[in-house]
């Protein structure tokens, strides 16, 4: 329900195309084509995933493969459904037999890292994982503090830096030892999100990167990015950009209840083949879902 009234911008956008399907015939093809190029364009679909999509469509027609406007219109859904799928990656969390499984979480200031990670960890704890927090923002003084309310909240234990200006690496990695020796199953380490352009941050995650495989070869198991959901096209050279320097094993997508842009997120899957695992459709405990492409399908058109 809250993905559904999230989407109502996007819906709305598409919405137009109905009308066009429901009195389409053959002569018809290119105006509506075009009339659905612009509208997913308008969606944030971005230029790449819009020309295949609706290339893809104009060929079916031609053959004679589409008879319908029904048949366009499902069609077109099949083929944005098909897009949102990554061959060979997994949406659900891959944590691994070795314990404890580590996740990092990653992205920009003010995506929704730290909410996410509490929100994951109410849902990982609900399920009965031991979860135990690593306060990894050590930019930014008030994202400690938020994560130690997330971990009252949510009856998680939590490790913070024990001195002002203490590097991530070094929280992290004390967080994951004492997850190692104190038999947690999940560890979540919080990281820190100034300006993505910020070369010295990038570094700072591949240090935390190197400081947790060096407690647990092999791991983090998971790196997981968040993507603010309202950005736009915004997300993708965000993804990239972290994709590229730390290699991102899933997406989080965030405020899919406020005004979410769809299409992009269409986009970020395509384009890096990674998967979304979890949305966020509010700032509550039980806020965060897993992706299901299928509903997220049905709530962009009506
Ligand atoms: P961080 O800087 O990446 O750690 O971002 P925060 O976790 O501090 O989140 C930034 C703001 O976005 C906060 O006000 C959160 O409550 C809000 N927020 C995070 N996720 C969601 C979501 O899924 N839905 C809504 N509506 N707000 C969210």
């Amino acid at each position: 329900e809250k993905l559904f009234s999230g989407f109502s911008k996007t819906r709305d956008n598409l919405a137009v195309i109905d009308e066009l399907l429901l009195y389409w015939n053959l002569a018809d093809t290119d105006r509506v084509l075009d009339e659905l190029e612009e509208a997913l364009l308008v969606s944030d679909f971005g230029p790449k995933i819009t020309i295949k999509i609706v290339e893809s469509l104009r060929e079916d027609i031609v053959a004679g493969k589409l008879k319908s406007g029904s048949e366009i219109k499902e069609a077109l859904k099949k083929s944005v459904l098909d897009l949102l799928t990554t061959k060979g990656s997994k949406t659900e969390l891959q944590l691994g037999y070795r314990k404890p499984a580590v996740v990092m979480i990653v992205g920009v200031n003010g995506g929704g890292k730290t909410t996410s990670l509490g929100k994951l960890a109410y849902r990982l704890k609900k399920e009965g994982a031991k979860v135990l927090m690593a306060a990894g923002d050590t930019f930014r003084a008030a994202a400690c503090d938020q994560l130690e309310i997330w971990a009252g909240r949510t009856g998680c234990e939590i490790v913070v830096a024990e001195k002002e200006k203490a590097k991530a690496a070094s929280v992290i990695s004390q967080a994951v030892k004492r997850g190692k020796e104190q038999g947690y199953d999940i560890v979540l380490c919080d990281t820190s999100g100034r300006l993505h352009t910020n070369y010295s941050l990038m570094e700072e995650l591949i240090a935390c990167k190197k400081a947790v495989s060096k407690v647990i070869p092999g791991a983090p198991n998971e790196i997981l990015q968040v993507l603010d959901g309202t950005t736009g096209l915004n997300m993708l050279p965000q993804a990239r950009e972290f994709n590229e320097i730390v290699g991102i094993t899933g997406l989080i997508l965030t405020k899919l209840d406020g005004s979410a842009r769809g299409g992009c997120v269409v986009s970020v899957v395509n384009e890096l083949g990674i998967p979304v695992k979890f949305v966020g459709v509010g700032e509550g405990v039980e806020d965060l879902q897993p992706f299901d492409a299928e509903a997220f399908v049905n709530a962009i058109f009506s």
